[in-house]
């Protein structure tokens, strides 16, 4: 679903309420022309069926868009057909006088839900004209996030920007106040580290900051640095509003960790949802709720395009109805579940159906939820976001290794795997890389295993920041990563990957009060049209033995091996 003009939320949901009323009388006409079938050939359960159906979804739909009353009468209506097929009727239950009474009061509730909103949307015109008032946005540059640094040791704030320039922030350093503050007013950045002590003044940093939030109307987060860690410093820098409080030296991997998660640097892809309902409007209604909340989705009101749109789409979780005109939701969840990719797709129920006993059997199919119509947005969204996060971290567990978070040797190899069939298929190129770590044996030796591991995380943060959409980026084993590149020369490949060997090396680990540096080394291959996984990997691992030989610290290429 798209919309060409960007339009409220509000204002798209009157549009949908609008477009339901609009289409009522047509669905009474429906409804009356059952009925008069049904008068005809009174005992006709597949009539009676339909009958329930339609006054079923009209009651959903209705209740949905806060019409109650003729949501009450429309399920009066369901309710009289939902007695005469289950056969559970008084011995004087008189069905058609009984249902003929039900169809005069929707008749009336209909006109006047039309009278109502032809004066409401007379009126919304006029309020909707004004445009909403945009949010601020932040200053988006090329290289990321923009991050400004107050430290009053010149040594000190070199060191701390070029370790920061590795993991692709744009830094700026001040090593005055007043200078800082002019930057601020110029250019807002996405975050501050403000050192504390000052020579012209113990707490000058803190008052800083205290002063600045008088003056600024927007949210600065502000990590404090300082070599104090007393309480009266650490108390200071809370309450001039820190987020973050680092005693030097500081460690960069949890600086870096903290900006990470202040800028939020890490891209969350946004949940994707598949709407089956046979109902357009209301499947759009459910919709428009769940994309405000920043989610994709897809509406399907066919049952029967449902295969090829969970192929296609791979959706984090379905958001079923039950009762539709083909099969019901129940029968769905089942087909959806006896597919091997869709064994554990999350599905939720969203139906009118109020009978516990109906809802339980349908959570039986293995369903994650269900949820009565109407349901508050709110309560949708958290509904399936709950849902839909806890799939993408199942999914990532058995796809990402726990130490970095990148694809696992598995993975890694499927994703190669794919890359090679695409790239031969057309003709395109791809570069696999092998990168090992240089004696990193000794790191372990010399400092231990946890910082190692603190070794290992940098340099997957290192390379997950600078490598994204269609390049992989995997734990191939211990200290062993691989990429792969696509659409890329290999000089572009060698380029690459020198600017990040180059980067990772003059990155500063500390342990126990010393410091140390850690280098790696890799393998370029090209894949050609003959490459099997094997010679592609084999040709990648070799450059990289080649790149060991020569010295490590440095890049080869497979061709060069071969020459
Ligand atoms: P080279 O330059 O020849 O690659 O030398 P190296 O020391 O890096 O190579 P070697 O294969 O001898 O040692 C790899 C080391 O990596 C040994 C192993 O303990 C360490 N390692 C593997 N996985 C992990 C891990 O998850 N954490 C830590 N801290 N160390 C690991
Ligand atoms: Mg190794
Ligand atoms: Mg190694």
């Amino acid at each position: 679903m798209s919309t060409t003009k960007k339009i409220s939320v509000s204002q798209k949901i009157t549009q949908l309420k609008n477009t339901f009323v609009d289409k009522l009388p047509q669905q009474l006409i429906s409804i009356n022309e059952l009925w008069e079938q049904l008068r005809n050939e009174p005992d006709t359960v597949e009539l009676i069926k339909q009958l329930h159906l339609i006054t079923h979804n009209l009651k959903g739909t209705g209740r949905t868009f806060g019409f109650s009353a003729f949501g009450d009468a429309v399920a009066q209506c369901e309710e009289l057909c939902n007695i005469r097929l289950s056969h559970t009727a008084e011995p004087d239950f008189d069905w058609p006088r009984q249902f003929e009474v039900s169809l005069k009061v929707l008749e009336q509730k209909v006109n006047a839900l039309k009278s109502i909103t032809e004066k409401t949307t007379a009126k919304s015109i006029v309020s909707h004209s004004t445009n909403e008032p945009k949010a601020p946005s932040l200053p988006l540059n090329e290289h990321g996030c923009l991050i400004y640094i107050c430290e009053d040791d010149p040594i000190m704030l070199d060191q701390l920007i070029t370790q920061l320039s590795c993991f692709s922030y744009q830094v700026i350093g001040f090593t005055e106040i007043d200078k800082l503050k002019n930057a601020i007013v110029e250019h807002r950045p996405n975050a501050l580290i403000m050192d504390i002590n000052f020579p012209e003044g113990k707490n000058l940093g803190t008052d800083f900051v205290r002063q600045l939030r008088q003056e600024i109307t927007y949210q600065l987060p502000v990590l404090f640095l300082s070599s104090r860690g007393d309480f009266d410093a650490r108390i200071a820098a809370v309450l001039a509003g820190g987020v973050g409080y680092f005693t030097k030296p500081a460690s960069i991997q949890e600086l870096i960790a903290s900006l990470d998660n202040l800028t939020n640097q890490e891209e969350v892809e946004p949940y994707r949802i598949l709407v089956m309902d046979d109902e357009p409007t209301i499947a759009d209604y459910h919709s428009v709720i769940l994309q405000e909340a920043g989610m994709l989705t897809i509406c399907v009101n066919d049952p029967k395009n449902i295969l090829q749109v969970l192929k296609d789409f791979r959706p984090d979780l379905v958001l079923m109805d039950m009762y539709m005109p083909t099969c019901s939701g129940c029968d769905l969840a089942i087909l959806i579940r006896q597919i091997k990719d869709f064994t554990a797709l999350p599905i939720i129920y969203l139906s009118s159906e109020t009978d516990k006993k109906k809802q339980v059997s349908a959570m039986r199919v293995g369903a994650e939820g269900f949820m009565t119509k109407p349901v508050a947005a709110s309560e949708l969204v958290a509904a399936v976001e709950i849902r839909a996060e806890r799939m993408r971290s199942l999914r990532s567990l058995m796809v990402t290794d726990s130490l970095t978070g990148l694809f696992n040797h598995t993975t890694t190899t499927q994703l190669l795997k794919t890359a090679m069939l695409h790239s031969q298929r057309n003709k395109t190129s791809l570069c696999f890389v092998m990168i090992d770590l240089d004696h990193f044996k000794n790191v372990n030796d010399s400092y231990g295993h946890p910082a190692g591991d603190q070794v290992l995380i940098a340099i997957a943060r290192s390379m997950k920041k600078r490598f994204r959409g269609s390049d992989v980026v995997g734990r191939y084993g211990g200290e062993e990563f691989a990429l792969v590149l696509q659409d890329i020369t290999t000089d572009k490949a060698l380029d690459i990957v020198t600017e990040l060997r180059e980067k990772f090396a003059q990155l500063l680990f500390n342990e126990n009060q010393t410091s140390f540096s850690c280098t790696f080394s890799a393998g370029i291959a090209i894949c050609t049209q003959d490459d099997t996984l094997e010679t592609l990997r084999n040709a990648a691992d070799q450059a990289l033995y080649v790149a060991k030989d020569r010295g490590r610290n440095q890049v080869a290429i497979a061709s060069e091996t071969l020459l």
